[in-house]
């Protein structure tokens, strides 16, 4: 039955609906997978086991009566930063460990809608801070290509899981990187889709003007069938843009005539691995190929979107953890003899040490004296990197980048030393501080046969051609579609 679980959501849709599998078995499969390969990986936190036999055998009558949604009866995985009613949502955290939202976020909400089922949750680094997914106060999880190495982060659960084909598909977080920079690490393609697109509402902040959900799938089109359910207006997400759904499936078969796409110089500078450098310049060949044609372009703020960013996020985020006190939700110190020792004990244990870095640096840039200094300079750089962006997308459709500087390092590489691993987010980081849609997918493999990612941006709203490229990109490099942990 290998072949089943290498089957694409498109694939399992014409499966199901025909009757050649049920959505129970299906599920049967993927819980078998986890019970014999999660055990290497770790990707899951939590399995629902009952809970997803239960959905598998709603989605089974919707099928038998005619009914089916795109995503009816397809087993996914749903990284731990992502409220589940009734469901412990850990964010990997000893401080929500045994946190249960009493309401569901509302991309799952929409998946529910459809019937897809949802076999557990994943995990990440602790509040999706951090670039290999070892920052889980639970355990670290490993590469499916290499059981040595991380998966990248913090959506490494939601990649490795994907990859390890231990789920259809997964829905991941990004704040900074954490859904593509894992997906390229994995051999998987990762969306961040544009700010506002997908609904927050129900995703646990981490900061709030960068973060967005987005799909982690095995295949481009999958991708769009995911993001085409859970995107869409939210009137409970202040930042929800009132846009219709894009019908990004109809794109993907535009093919890439005409597309114009931009190479950054500032994107392939010393210090990235000559594979990586290798394999992206043979995806551009192959779309050159296709009819696309190459430009040179700049984006002359890149080397300050690190500096920016750990500014900003780690601002956003002391805001927006300082509801873990111990009194509204989550872990409360056992000892303490008044009120100020029980929130300085229950932080103090709650948190692991990269959270704690983040809420010091942030509060310090946010005090008084300081702000201007770095906040608000932050910001107004900020400003410009959004100017650099949409000078280049006057010259070109998307633009075409490497995901990370390296293919997956290894467990324990980069662990003591914080601003190493915070380097790895180098190419994804100006995504999100412009606000804009990037892609992470397969481009090829490097010497240890490790994944490697290119990453694809347009400009702001413009998913469609995102996709129409990446779709073409994906069959014009016909990668074999091995998986790893056979
Ligand atoms: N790795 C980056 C960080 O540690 C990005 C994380 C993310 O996108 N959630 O902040």
């Amino acid at each position: 039955m290998a072949d089943l679980l290498d089957l694409t959501i498109a694939e399992l849709r014409r499966f199901l609906d025909k009757g050649e599998i049920t959505a129970t078995e299906l599920t049967g499969l993927y819980l078998d997978r986890i019970g014999s390969v999660d055990g290497k990986v770790r990707a899951y936190v939590t399995v629902l086991e009952e809970g997803a036999l239960e959905q598998a055998a709603k989605a089974d009558k919707i099928i038998k009566q005619g009914d089916a949604s795109p995503l009816t009866g397809i087993p996914m995985g749903i990284k731990d930063v992502i409220c589940t009613e009734g469901v412990p949502t850990t964010c990997s955290s000893k401080m929500l460990k045994d946190f249960r939202p009493p309401f569901n976020a509302t991309v799952m909400e929409r998946l529910n809608g459809q019937g897809a089922i949802m076999l557990g949750k994943l995990n990440m680094d602790e509040f999706a801070m951090g670039s290999s997914t070892e920052n889980s106060a639970f355990f670290a999880t490993r590469n499916p290509w290499d059981l040595n190495r991380i998966p990248g982060g913090s959506s490494g659960g939601s990649a490795a899981a994907v990859s390890a084909r231990m789920c259809v598909a997964s829905l991941g977080s990004d704040t900074g990187g954490s859904i593509r920079q894992p997906a390229s690490n994995c051999g998987v393609v990762g969306l961040k889709p544009t700010y506002g697109l997908v609904s927050r509402y129900g995703l646990v902040a981490f900061a709030s003007s960068l973060d967005q959900i987005g799909p982690i799938t095995r295949c481009v089109e999958d991708a769009a069938i995911l993001l085409e359910a859970v995107a869409g207006h939210d009137n409970r997400d202040s930042t929800s843009l009132p846009r219709p759904v894009p019908m990004l499936r109809d794109s993907c078969r535009e093919g890439l005539r005409g597309i114009r796409v931009g190479i950054p110089a500032e994107y392939f500078i010393d210090g990235v691995q000559e594979e990586v450098v290798s394999e992206i310049k043979n995806g551009l060949k192959v779309m050159q190929e296709m009819g696309a044609e190459l430009v040179d372009i700049s984006l002359p703020h890149t080397e300050y979107a690190i500096a920016t960013y750990y500014i900003i996020a780690t601002a956003e985020a002391s805001s927006n953890l300082s509801r873990y006190d111990g009194v509204k939700y989550g872990f409360r110190a056992v000892n303490y003899s008044n009120l100020m020792e029980m929130y300085r004990e229950t932080r103090a244990q709650g948190f692991g040490p990269e959270v704690k870095r983040r809420i010091m640096l942030g509060t310090y840039c946010l005090s008084a004296g300081y702000y201007d200094a770095f906040y608000k300079k932050a910001s107004q750089v900020r400003t410009l990197i959004i100017e650099d962006f949409k000078k280049a997308f006057e010259e070109c459709d998307i633009i075409a980048s490497p995901v990370a500087p390296t293919t997956a390092f290894k467990i324990g590489e980069k662990v003591r030393d914080p601003l190493q691993m915070y380097l790895s987010d180098i190419f994804t980081i100006p995504v999100n501080l412009a606000g804009i849609p990037g892609m992470s997918m397969p481009c090829g493999f490097d010497r240890k046969g490790l994944p490697v990612g290119i990453q694809l941006m347009a400009g702001h709203l413009r998913e469609g051609i995102l996709f129409r490229a990446a779709y073409s990109l994906e069959k014009g490099l016909g990668l074999d579609r091995v998986w790893p942990l056979n």
